[in-house]
C-alpha cells in the first residue's frame, strides 16, 4: 500500500506534468502566433515589393516624359536661334549702310522717275541713275565702265525686268551684296512675240502702277528706316496715276477698234490698252531700220485694211512713217514713250498727258 507521502509525491508529480503540458501548449501557441505574424509580415513585405515593382514603370514614364519635354524645349530654342540668326544675316545684307547712306541705283530713266517719286523726303538715301538719261532704251545696251562703278557700291538696284537689263548678271557679279528689285515682278499683262516678252510694259499706265507698287514694297522691306516715307509716297503717286488712267480711258474711248501701225515697240502696250488693232514692227526704237521689203509689205496690208494711224516716238527719224503715211493717207502720231526727258518727278505723268492730247487729235 502506498503511504501518504508517496501519494503526495505522485500528486505533485501529476501537477508538474500538467503544468509542463500547459507551458508546452502556451509555447506552441506563441510559436504559432509568431509564425503567423512573421508570415503576415513577409506577405506584407512581398506585397510592398510588388507594389514597388508596379510603381517603377510609372516612375520611368514620368522620367521619360520629363526628358522629352526638355529635349523639345531645347529643339525649339535651337530653331528660334537659327531663325533669328537667318533674319539678322538678311537684315545685315539688306541694310548695307556701312556709311549710313542707302545707295539706290536705277537702271534707266523710267525706273529713275519711279524711284524719284518714292524716295522724296527719305533720310540718308542717295539716288543715282546708272545709264545716261539720254541713252533711251536699254534693251540692246552694252555696259560702260562708269555704269559698273555706279553699281559697285549700291545697296539697292532697281530694274525694269523682263529681260530689259540683259546685263543684270554682270552687275550682280560686281556687287552681290546689293538687293535687286525687279519692278515687273507683279505685272501680269505682258505681250509676247515669238516667245520673246516685250519689256516696254510701262506705256500701259496700269502696268506702270504695278511697277510703282512693287518698287515701293521692296524699298520698305530693304530700308526699314524710311518705310513710312515710301508708303506715303507710293499712295500719293498712285492716286495721281489712277486719275491719269481714268482720264486716258474716258478721253480716248473713240480709238477702240481702230487699226494702227506701230513703228516703235514701246507703244505696243499703250496701243493694246487703247483697244487699237495694231500691226507692230520691231524697230529697236528707230523706224528707219525697216527694210524696203518690210516697208512695202506694211503698205500693202495697210491699204487693204484702211489703216489711218501710225504710231512713232517723237524722237524717231520718221522717214519711213512719212513714206507709209503718204501711200495710205494716214495720220502720224508722234508720241512720248517716257524713255528720255526731264528729271522732273512728274515726267511720266507729263509724258502721258502729252500722249493723251496727241491721241485725242485722231480725226477719224
Ligand atoms: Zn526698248
Amino acid at each position: 500500500m502506498p503511504n501518504k507521502n508517496e501519494e503526495a509525491k505522485s500528486e505533485n508529480e501529476k501537477k508538474r506534468v500538467k503544468l509542463a503540458n500547459k507551458k508546452a501548449k502556451l509555447e506552441n501557441k506563441k510559436l504559432k502566433q509568431k509564425e503567423t505574424s512573421s508570415k503576415n509580415k513577409k506577405a506584407e513585405i512581398e506585397n510592398k515589393k510588388a507594389e514597388n515593382k508596379e510603381a517603377k514603370p510609372e516612375e520611368l514614364n514620368a522620367k521619360t516624359s520629363k526628358y522629352i519635354k526638355y529635349v523639345s524645349i531645347a529643339i525649339l530654342v535651337l530653331i528660334l536661334i537659327t531663325i533669328i540668326g537667318v533674319l539678322n544675316i538678311n537684315r545685315n545684307k539688306n541694310i548695307n549702310k556701312d556709311d549710313g547712306v542707302t545707295k539706290i541705283v536705277t537702271s534707266f530713266y523710267p525706273m529713275y522717275i519711279i524711284a524719284e517719286n518714292l524716295v522724296d523726303g527719305a533720310s540718308n538715301v542717295e539716288l543715282t541713275n546708272m545709264a545716261d538719261v539720254n541713252v533711251g532704251c536699254l534693251h540692246n545696251y552694252t555696259l560702260k565702265t562708269e555704269d559698273i562703278k555706279k553699281v559697285e557700291n549700291a545697296d539697292i538696284f532697281i530694274s525694269n525686268g523682263l529681260g530689259m537689263e540683259s546685263f543684270i548678271n554682270k552687275l550682280i557679279e560686281t556687287n552681290n551684296d546689293m538687293d535687286v528689285i525687279d519692278s515687273s515682278a507683279n505685272v501680269k499683262n505682258t505681250i509676247s512675240d515669238d516667245d520673246e516678252v516685250n519689256p516696254h510694259i510701262w506705256t500701259n499706265i496700269d502696268n506702270y502702277i504695278e511697277q510703282v507698287k512693287t518698287v515701293a514694297e521692296k524699298l520698305k522691306e530693304y530700308d526699314h528706316t524710311n518705310a513710312k516715307v515710301y508708303e506715303d509716297n507710293k499712295k500719293e503717286y498712285i492716286s495721281k496715276l489712277v486719275k491719269l488712267k481714268n482720264k486716258f480711258n474716258v478721253e480716248l474711248k473713240k480709238l477702240q477698234g481702230k487699226r494702227a501701225i506701230c513703228l516703235n515697240e514701246a507703244f505696243e502696250y499703250m496701243g493694246k490698252d487703247l483697244g487699237l488693232q495694231l500691226t507692230t514692227l520691231k524697230t529697236d526704237h528707230e523706224e528707219s531700220t525697216l527694210s524696203a521689203e518690210t516697208l512695202k509689205n506694211v503698205i500693202d496690208v495697210a491699204k487693204t485694211q484702211e489703216t489711218k494711224i501710225i504710231l512713232v516716238d517723237k524722237n524717231d527719224n520718221k522717214s519711213n512713217a512719212q513714206t507709209i503715211a503718204n501711200e495710205i493717207d494716214a495720220q502720224i502720231l508722234e508720241l512720248n514713250s517716257g524713255l528720255a526727258g526731264s528729271l522732273d518727278k512728274d515726267a511720266y505723268i507729263n509724258a502721258m498727258e502729252e500722249n493723251i492730247e496727241k491721241l485725242k487729235s485722231v480725226e477719224n
